[in-house]
C-alpha cells in the first residue's frame, strides 16, 4: 500500500464522521467479510459507520460476526437513502463500477459524500475520490487488513480476524488459487494469532449444505457437458430445477469449480436460468493463462478477474448455450 493512501486515509479519519460502507450486489464472502472487518474497525476508533447491502447474501455467511446489523436496501429502501444521503464517506468494496450495486447507484452517485473505492478487480472506473485499486491482492479482504493494519494494527481483534480470514479464504479457494502468495499466508498468520478460528470458519462455510442444495448439486454435476477437441466443460440449471431442489440464494455458489476438477480442463462456466430477472447469470473459472475477465465483457456483459469472472445473458437459456457454443469456436485456450 503506497504510503500516499496511508496519508490520505488518516488525513480522512483524523475526526469524527458518519460513514457508510457498501458492498456488491449478491455480496459474497470477500464482499462481506471485508465490510464487516472495516465496520468494526471504523467503530472502534470512533466513527459512526453502517453498512447497507444492495441486497441479501447466503446462509453460509448469516454466522459473521455482526453481519445482524447489515442494512439491506431491498428491505429498508428508505432508510438507506436518509443514510446515504447524510453520509460524509462512503466506502465501496469489492466492486469498481457502480453499476454493480444496481439500484443503489444513482444515491452514491447524486450523495456529496467523499467516495473510496478499495477493490482488487481489474479495469476501475473513476467515480472515487479516493481509489485503492490493486488486481494483483487475492482478496479485498487482504486489502482491509493492510489498510488496518497501516492505521493502528492494535485494533485488530477477534471479530475482525474472522471477518478477514473469511473473505481471503473464500476468494482464494481456500488458498490455492494463483493470487495466494507468501504475503497472504503471513497475513492469514497473523489472523490466526488474533483469534480467528480456522476450522471453524471453514466448517461454517464449506460444511453447512442443506440436503436441497446437495440434490442440486447432482443435478448441475448431471447437466455437465464437455466440448470436443476444447478443454472447456459447461454446466446448466434451470429456473424448473432449482426450483424442483428448493433452490436458495447462494446455493449454487461454488458450482461452476468442480469443472475444472476434471483432469485437462482449464476452461468452466456454469449457466443459471433466473426468471424473475429474465437473465441467466454466468460464472466463467480457467486454469491457467485464459483471461476469462475478458471473456465475459467481451460476449457476456460482465467482468472479474484473469482466473475468475461473471457475466449475464438476456436470451433464453437454450439460446445462450448456443451463443457459448459458437462464441467457444471462435475462441483460443
Ligand atoms: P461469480 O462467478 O462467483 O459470481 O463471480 C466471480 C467474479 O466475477 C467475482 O469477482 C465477481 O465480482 C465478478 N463478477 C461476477 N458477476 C459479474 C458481473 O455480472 N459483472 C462484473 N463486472 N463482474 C462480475
Ligand atoms: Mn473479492
Amino acid at each position: 500500500m503506497k504510503k500516499k493512501l496511508i496519508l490520505a486515509f488518516n488525513e480522512l479519519l483524523s475526526s469524527t464522521k458518519k460513514i457508510i460502507i457498501i458492498p456488491h450486489k449478491n455480496p459474497d464472502g470477500d464482499a462481506i467479510g471485508s465490510t464487516l472487518s472495516l465496520n468494526f474497525f471504523l467503530n472502534k476508533i470512533g466513527h459512526k459507520s453502517k453498512i447497507i447491502s444492495p441486497n441479501h447474501y447466503p446462509d453460509f455467511l448469516k454466522w459473521m460476526p455482526g453481519q445482524e446489523k447489515i442494512i439491506k436496501f431491498s428491505d429498508e429502501e428508505k432508510k438507506s437513502k436518509t443514510l446515504i444521503q447524510s453520509a460524509d464517506l462512503i466506502f465501496t468494496l469489492d466492486f469498481n463500477n457502480l453499476s454493480r450495486i444496481d439500484e443503489l447507484e444513482p444515491f452514491v452517485r447524486n450523495s456529496k459524500a467523499i467516495k473510496i473505492m478499495i477493490d482488487h478487480h481489474e479495469n476501475p472506473d473513476n467515480y472515487a475520490q479516493i481509489t485503492y485499486s490493486d488486481s494483483s491482492i487475492g482478496s479485498t479482504c487482504e486489502m482491509i487488513f493492510d489498510l488496518i493494519y497501516q492505521l493502528n494494527k492494535d485494533q485488530i481483534d477477534e471479530k475482525i480476524a474472522t471477518c478477514l480470514y473469511t473473505g481471503i479464504m473464500t476468494d482464494s479457494g481456500s488458498f490455492r488459487f494463483p493470487s495466494t502468495t507468501a504475503k497472504t499466508h503471513q497475513v492469514i498468520s497473523k489472523l490466526i494469532e488474533k483469534g480467528a478460528k480456522h476450522s471453524e470458519i471453514h466448517q461454517h462455510i464449506y460444511d453447512s449444505y442443506t440436503f436441497n442444495r446437495m440434490q442440486l448439486l447432482g443435478t448441475a454435476l448431471n447437466n455437465l457437458k464437455k466440448i470436443d477437441s476444447l478443454p472447456v466443460v459447461y454446466m446448466t440449471l434451470s429456473q424448473e430445477e432449482l426450483n424442483q431442489n428448493k433452490f436458495k440464494k447462494g446455493d449454487t455458489e461454488g458450482f461452476v469449480n468442480y469443472g475444472l476438477n476434471l483432469k485437462g480442463v482449464l476452461f468452466a462456466i456454469i449457466m443459471i436460468e433466473n426468471e424473475q430477472d429474465k437473465i441467466i447469470k454466468m460464472s466463467f473459472r480457467s486454469k491457467g493463462g485464459f483471461d476469462v475477465n475478458k471473456f465475459a465483457k467481451i460476449y457476456f456483459n460482465g467482468g472479474g478477474h484473469v482466473n475468475a469472472a461473471g457475466g449475464i445473458s438476456r436470451l433464453s437459456l437454450k439460446e445462450t448455450e448456443s451463443k457459448l457454443l459458437s462464441v467457444l469456436k471462435k475462441i483460443k485456450i
